[in-house]
């Protein structure tokens, strides 16, 4: 299967083959700037699942203990994917970004020490990766 993630008004698209490696959310302080909302919502997929990208995206590099580059729209500045010096070979795709085809359910919640008292998530997910 492939999905298509799209930034909101609809120039930029990336294609990605098969399932997530990692699909889940983060509650630091950085996804949720990136987001403006409570969470962000990241799917890691290998770099071998990314297939086209298309679209006048920018580029927007963070240094220090969280190296990462992240690409957005240049028309509408939504955040579409982005590589982090911490995943080396994993390609992350902000996960509301897929409309057509959603994702599965996240698994997995990380940074709960930032998350908002009044999200509750499922007990079974996973709380690091
Ligand atoms: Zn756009
Ligand atoms: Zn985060």
């Amino acid at each position: 299967m492939t999905r298509r993630a799209t930034c909101c008004c609809g120039q930029c698209t990336i294609d990605v083959d098969g399932e997530p490696e990692i699909n889940g959310v983060c509650h630091c302080l950085n996804c949720k700037k990136r987001t403006g909302s409570a969470f962000g919502w990241s799917a890691y997929f290998a770099d071998s699942q990314i297939r086209n990208r298309r679209g006048d995206v920018a580029v927007y590099a963070i240094g220090g203990a969280k190296t990462q580059k992240r690409w957005f729209c240049r028309n509408c500045g939504s955040t579409l994917f982005w590589k982090a010096a911490a995943r080396p070979g994993l390609t992350g795709v902000a996960g509301g970004c897929f409309a057509d085809i959603p994702l599965d359910a996240p698994s997995v919640t990380v940074s709960n020490d930032g998350r908002c008292a009044w999200v509750g998530l499922p007990e079974e997910w996973r709380r690091s990766f």
